[in-house]
């Protein structure tokens, strides 16, 4: 079958390989599809909305669809009904700033090698399992924002989502932004810091590099041709990249008009990787529907993002993983890292405070995917309540993704993205980290342990092993 964003002839063949290795794993969960109405109970229920959980929860799914949702309701007598105990039932969790098709969390130039070494075809089926293990997290939906391999024009991204829509694959929904837009140099600048001209070209707008507003709006015409559901643009320098400065601005204030002004006309969202104030700034000026990262961002510009109702990804889980394994990386990055971890904490709690609307969202890749959850303990050390903290990966990320007519909440007539936790996550929130149920349009994913890994998948666990004896 044909599919509007025409995956290379290599890529498709892929998907055929991968695809028989997964139908395996998902007929059984195929057979459970039928339209037999469930119902799920638990000790508690997280609407995605409310500012407190209630009692004796309850969803009732027909097909993929929720029909009722609450508590204490009546259950149908010919439910198969599913009581999870001592549970808090939730809406499926979202992460609005994955990279499903990419690993960044090993030694940073291991990696980089590796990266020249591997086929994409290779790095495209280590992806298929980057994103069983994000959905069996409670992950239902991600926005992937950016998928790119130095020298390679292939859209993995578009085509993981695409698998996974036909069934082909197990894993979230996902929203791509296929290269993300960058200026030549700047943060996604893939040849950034090896010889000039050691790949025999300077990349343009194909692999998403362009200068000047009108090559900014070729750019955002090419991807979301090429199937990008999302715009994402690097306005500002960032951590792991070799030859610019974390927080300079990249983007003139034109070439963020004209990417707002192209991206809103053919009517996708933009978010704009950004640590830098100034460039920050520009960005919301310019009408930007998202800031990813943020560190450097002064309270006057967090005031600006509150009046515009532009949202806050803070992706804080990023900036933990990097400052947790600083030798992985080489001296350069550690003094950007050290940088933008003193100036994001207080940059937070000031946007907790002003109240900033906040995604969540945590840069999955910089560190090894399935591990989202720990973004809620950190969201709320640094100032965030528990509940907000579950607003922002349901409700609050629906709004940003587009989405809020479909999921980020449990209610009659939403699609059945449902997961379940042990305890009250109000109490103790790292109860998100051991999400027991995942439900994903009316077919359950997972129903206790997780999936066994077979193999180290991430390339902090292929060094540990390296090491294990
Ligand atoms: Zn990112």
């Amino acid at each position: 079958m044909r599919t509007s964003a025409s995956p290379s002839l290599r890529t498709r063949a892929l998907l055929g390989l991968s695809g028989a290795l997964v139908v395996l794993l998902f007929s059984s969960v195929a057979a459970l599809a039928a339209d037999q109405t469930i119902v799920l109970k638990a000790a508690r229920l997280f609407d995605g909305k409310s500012k407190a959980l209630v009692q004796n929860g309850i969803v009732i799914v027909q097909g993929d669809k929720i029909v009722d949702a609450g508590s204490g309701l009546a259950i149908p007598s010919d439910a198969k009904v599913i009581d999870l105990g001592d549970a808090t039932l939730s809406p499926g969790f979202m992460d609005a700033h994955t990279h499903l098709t990419s690993d960044y969390s090993g030694n940073y130039n291991d990696r980089r090698l590796k990266e020249l070494d591997l086929n994409v075809s290779e790095q495209a089926i280590q992806a298929t399992v980057f994103a069983r293990d994000t959905i069996e997290a409670g992950f239902t939906t991600v926005r992937d924002l950016g998928s790119r391999f130095v020298g390679s024009k292939e859209f993995v991204d578009v085509a993981l989502r695409n698998a996974i829509n036909r069934g082909l694959v197990v894993g979230p929904r996902m929203l791509v932004a296929t290269y993300g837009i960058g200026a030549t140099g700047g943060h996604f600048d893939n040849t950034a810091g090896f010889r000039d001209m050691l790949f025999g070209y300077e990349p343009d707008y194909s692999e998403g590099i362009a200068d000047g507003p009108d090559a900014i709006r070729k750019a955002v015409r090419f991807e979301i041709k090429n199937g990008a559901d999302v715009i994402k643009a690097a306005v500002s320098g960032g951590v792991l990249s070799l030859t610019d400065e974390v927080d300079t601005p990249q983007l003139t204030p034109a070439e963020m008009a004209a990417l707002v002004d192209e991206t809103h006309r053919l009517r996708k969202k933009v978010a704009v990787h950004c640590h830098g104030d100034q460039a920050a700034r520009e960005a919301i000026e310019a009408g930007v529907d998202s800031i990813e990262h943020g560190s450097f961002m002064k309270p006057e510009t967090l005031t600006l993002m509150k009046t515009k109702g532009t949202f806050l990804t803070p992706t804080l889980l990023a900036t933990e993983w990097i400052m947790g394994k600083l030798n992985n990386y080489p001296a350069a990055l550690q003094a950007k890292a050290k940088a933008a971890a003193a100036a994001r904490s207080e940059m937070f709690r000031n946007a907790v405070k002003i109240g900033v609307k906040i995604s969540f969202g945590t840069d999955a890749a910089v560190y090894p995917h399935g591990q989202n959850a720990k973004e809620f303990k950190l969201m709320t050390d640094f100032g965030m309540t528990p509940i907000d903290a579950l607003r922002s990966a349901t409700s609050s990320d629906a709004e940003l993704l587009g989405i809020a007519t479909k999921v980020g909440t449990l209610e009659k007539g939403k699609l059945a993205d449902i997961v379940a936790m042990p305890g009250d996550p109000t109490a103790d929130i790292t109860a998100t980290e051991r999400v027991s149920f995942v439900m994903k349009e009316g077919k359950i994913i997972r129903n206790g342990p997780p999936t066994p890994k077979t193999a180290a998948t991430s390339e902090e666990e292929l060094r540990m092993s390296a090491f294990a004896d």
